[in-house]
């Protein structure tokens, strides 16, 4: 359908949002879910708005509503209004705006569009339990909605407990979704449901619709979960005479086991992921991919590309399958990207994690200097207390910067660079059919070799120029085989199977480090 048809859409009228309650740490659904609005938004010039439904004090915790924010921020997922920016439609907290709510669950009582429930917690549980055992949905039978005002005040001077209900219409209802069609639902399996525990603690589907009028939201773009809830909005909306929003609810996300994703198929908060060392380009295109497809070969888009090519019409309606090793290719590909010194700079916070190096400061420059890895800063590396500098660190780090998948990854692969002592088994050394004279031999060519190199010509390049034809003439029963020395080499200087190419490291550690480990690896002989 070309973009003309989708009347929906004019430029500069479009407001959108995310509705998050505050009960846990920003997770992948919602982040997917507030990427979509903010692309959607971007593209045709509208507002992307932040509300925070916490009206729900017990479960609500201000230290999520920080999380989400900071971690929506840290993605690059802007807002135009918000709780922490203002607006023009706010407060932005629900709990800051009791009082306008309590005005609409009144007129809804007032025209007995809503009534008081005085039945007990047990009871209708009772009810729901019964409804489901003989295969019934659960749905309030409407016992209070014919009290009389007498009655109710009796009750309510008697301090029985209620809350308010809205008295649900016996007719259908449907609403197009921009994605799904026309969707229909009986209103009588939807039965009376709760608005509000009392005037001042308004319950979700109330406090969502004042929200979306009051603040203009012309689109409610959500998880395909909140379908159910949709109706219940919309005769909350025809009785209070709220014109009504375009509805659009995005696929699930999905587990490799395509059941719901969750807590169970492991990391699921950005937090998490932020602190294994995704970066916020790969996690903004991999979740781009959930539920929308731009066709075609192409896998990498940055966001200003996200925002040109986003379009609703290439949205799927089935489960978007989450699948980390697109997740894991995607980062790779960013961390390649970066210059070797923002590399290093977004590294080191790892080695120092990893208790590997210690930023050293100059009194002065504490606190601000921590965690700004800049250029002047230098670090005491635990293992043998001696000084580097930043320099020294990007040597180390970019070594790895071809392979990594995650930043997390890079004080596993370093630690021997930190390390005054390697701990590995002296069967490591061993090349093949290598025993321990051979590998002694070894050790002891690249002694001789390495001692006659001055130590500032200790590179990649004349130690490859001075090893590597001595490496071409070693072999075993006959045959030439380079890994004979290479190996032995290798593992002296890492103590490890797999590692970055010995000419390298010794690069970086300098001619008395790498002849303290040859010496140190003949001694396991
Ligand atoms: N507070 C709801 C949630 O976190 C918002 C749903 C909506 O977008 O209407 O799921």
């Amino acid at each position: 359908m070309p973009l003309d048809d989708f009347k929906f859409i004019r430029p500069g009228k479009i407001r959108v949002r995310i509705a998050p309650s505050p009960t846990g740490l920003l997770h992948i659904g919602l982040a997917r879910t507030a990427l979509f609005n903010y692309l959607f938004a971007k593209k045709y010039q509208g507002n992307f708005v932040l509300r925070i439904e916490d009206t729900d004090i017990e479960r609500s915790d201000s230290g999520f509503e920080e999380d989400i924010i900071e971690n929506l921020q840290w993605l690059g997922i802007e807002w135009s209004e918000g709780p922490d920016i203002g607006g023009n439609f706010g407060p932005y907290r629900q709990s800051e705006k009791l009082p306008a709510y309590a005005k609409y669950i009144e007129k809804l009582l007032n025209t007995e569009s809503a009534y008081r429930c005085f039945c007990s917690e047990d009871e209708l549980e009772a009810k729901r339990q019964y409804a489901m055992s003989i295969g019934q949905q659960p749905r309030y039978n409407g016992k209070c909605s014919q009290l009389s005002s007498d009655e109710i005040r009796k009750l309510l001077a008697e301090g029985k407990k209620s809350i308010v209900r809205f008295r649900t219409p016996n007719e259908k209802v449907s609403f197009k979704d921009l994605l799904r069609g026309k969707i229909e639902f009986d209103s009588n399996l939807i039965g009376d449901f709760g608005i509000a525990k009392d005037l001042a603690t308004p319950l979700y589907n109330l406090a969502v619709v004042v929200d979306d009028f009051e603040m203009k939201i012309s689109h409610v773009i959500r998880g395909e979960d909140h379908i159910p809830n949709t109706p219940k909005q919309i005769l909350l909306q025809k009785a209070l005479e709220f014109p009504r929003p375009e509805y659009l609810h995005l696929p699930l996300i999905l587990g490799p086991d395509r059941s719901k994703l969750s807590k169970r198929h492991g990391a699921f908060a950005i937090a998490d992921y932020r602190k294994e060392g995704y970066l916020p380009e790969a996690i903004i295109n991999f979740m781009a991919f959930l539920g929308w497809n731009p066709g075609g070969e192409r896998e990498i888009y940055s966001m200003p590309s996200l925002i040109k090519e986003f379009s609703i019409e290439r949205i799927q309606k089935g489960g978007a399958v989450f699948n980390v090793r697109r997740l894991d290719f995607l980062n790779g590909f960013y961390i390649r990207q970066k210059s070797a010194e923002k590399f290093a700079e977004i590294c080191i916070p790892y080695l120092i994690e990893a208790g590997l190096v210690v930023p050293a400061f100059k009194s002065e420059q504490y606190p601000p200097a921590y965690g700004g890895m800049n250029l002047t800063q230098t670090y005491k590396v635990s293992g043998t207390g001696e000084e580097v500098n930043f320099n020294y660190l990007q040597n180390i780090v970019v070594l790895y910067q071809e392979r990594l998948k995650k930043l997390s990854e890079i004080s596993e692969l370093t630690d021997f660079f930190f390390n005054d002592k390697l701990e590995y088994n002296k069967e490591l050394l061993k090349w093949k059919e290598a025993g321990d004279r051979e590998i002694e031999d070894s050790l002891n060519k690249l002694e001789k070799i390495i001692s006659e190199i001055k130590a500032e010509d200790c590179n990649k390049e004349i130690l490859e120029e001075k090893i590597l034809p001595e490496a071409e003439k070693i072999g075993l029963s006959g045959t030439k085989d380079r890994g004979y020395l290479l190996w032995p080499f290798r593992v002296a200087l890492t103590g490890k199977e797999a590692s970055a190419g010995p000419f390298e490291v010794a690069e970086v550690l300098g001619k008395e480090k790498v002849l303290k480990r040859i010496r140190e690896a003949k001694e396991r002989l």
